[in-house]
């Protein structure tokens, strides 16, 4: 008989029966109320009828129609659909499955158009798994420890992380940038240089919105350098902040968006965009794979892009994210463990601190998991681990962000006194 690899972590002992919306009901017979969305994938809740009933409609038709070999209709309808939410001279755009594979392939395409072998990270970027994407990521050792070398070509500057230093975000976003300055100066020079990655909210890096200016910086340096500024929209974009994008908080247009997680509700498919001028300067068959674009996942990418539009979920996510951040907001002060309280619409978070401000993972992993008796579901996050995530669909209602604070109160209570 086999067994699962111990190599799988995971944050709760809950075995999904069947889920809708906001809710997974498990075979324990709980009803769990979902505040992962599967690490921030279920955009529209789970199994909307809409993407449910495109998917099953494409499964009936063609399941997989290998990109390099057909072409498939669901493909072009959603490349078409993606326009309409895609900064203007965003115009081209190649598809692959998984969020660590679209970030290889933004990589290949800043070297290939380029010529030129550096990529910039910052620090607590998450980017990935596979060794290209891992490579860039510094959201915690435990993405790199014990099987290095990893990918060479890689520089990691500092991230402007405000709470962490103690500053004001002018401050931090004025040291990073002169870190970064000092990188281009000291180590690879902008002639070396191919790109900068860059989340728009630290994800797994602990739910830190990257302040403004500092993508105004990178753009800047970017546009003077001729380097390619990534902008990893993996689990920030497709509304989950409250904008469409991510870096629409910024007002900046990347070269390239890398999208994945909600853009299929749960169906696995990634894509980048950039302008049809620079994809044209990678060689054709350059990049591709054999599940990329699946036929079913971009069918249920269509739906999942019809209803979020229909449903006003952007919209949503903002309005009930700032009744979340609210409530959390509230919880500050009667907390002393919680440090800090950030995020940006329904990507939320919730950093404990010891007395003298380091870093308390331990009531961290203590309140998520006082929060599954609650059936409340989270994710702890931070290259310290002390960090409650809190990603609700995009369509989460009123009452269930009451209920998840009502919830969230309680294992705090439980956990963090
Ligand atoms: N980039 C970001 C910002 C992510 O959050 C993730 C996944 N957490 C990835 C890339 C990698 O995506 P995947 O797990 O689908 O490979």
């Amino acid at each position: 008989m086999a067994t699962l690899s111990p190599i799988l972590k995971q944050a709760t002992p809950v075995i999904v029966d069947h889920a809708l919306g906001s809710w997974i009901y498990a075979t324990d017979g709980k009803k769990y109320l979902d505040f992962t969305t599967g690490i921030g994938v279920t955009s529209t809740g789970h199994c909307h009828p809409d993407v449910v009933a495109a998917a099953r409609e494409q499964v009936g038709k063609i399941v997989h129609a290998q990109y390099t070999t057909v072409m498939h209709k669901p493909l072009l309808e959603l490349t078409e659909r993606l326009g309409d939410f895609l900064p203007s001279g965003l115009d081209s755009v190649f598809y692959a499955t998984s969020g660590s594979e679209a970030v290889e392939a933004s990589v290949r395409l800043a070297r290939m158009a380029t010529g030129r072998p550096n990529i910039i990270s910052f620090h607590g970027g998450f980017h990935g798994r596979t060794v290209g994407a891992a490579s860039l990521t510094t959201a915690g050792t435990k993405f790199r420890s014990g099987f290095s070398p990893l990918m060479s070509g890689v520089h990691i500057a500092p991230f402007p992380h405000a709470y962490r230093y103690g500053w004001d975000e002018e401050t931090a976003v004025d040291f990073a940038l002169k870190e970064l300055d000092q990188l281009l100066a000291s180590i690879s020079s902008p002639a070396d240089t191919a790109g900068f990655i860059i989340e728009p909210v630290l994800g797994d890096g602990g739910y830190i919105p990257t302040p403004a200016g500092f993508l105004q910086g990178l753009r800047e340096r970017a546009d003077k350098h001729g380097i390619v500024l990534i902008v990893d929209e993996v689990q920030a974009g497709v509304g989950r902040t409250g904008k469409f994008w991510g870096h629409n908080w910024a007002g900046i247009t990347p070269d390239v968006i890398i999208t994945a997680k909600g853009l299929a509700s749960g169906f696995p498919i990634s894509a980048i965009a950039a302008s049809t001028e620079l994809m044209g300067k990678a060689w054709p068959g350059s990049q591709g794979g054999t599940y990329g674009g699946n036929a079913v996942a971009a069918a249920a990418g269509v739906a999942t892009l019809a209803v979020i539009e229909r449903e006003n979920m952007v919209q949503n996510a903002l309005v009930r994210g700032d009744e979340l951040r609210a409530g959390l907001d509230s919880l500050k002060g009667q907390f002393a463990t919680i440090g800090d309280v950030r995020g940006r619409g329904l990507m939320q978070s919730v950093e404990f601190t010891a007395a003298d401000g380091t870093p308390d993972a331990a009531t961290a992993l203590a309140v998520q998991q006082a929060a599954i008796p609650e059936e409340l579901l989270l994710l702890t996050c931070g290259p310290h681990g002390n960090v409650i995530r809190i990603i609700p669909p995009l369509n989460v209602s009123s009452d269930e962000i009451q209920a998840g604070l009502t919830r969230f109160t309680q294992a705090l209570k439980t956990a963090a006194v």
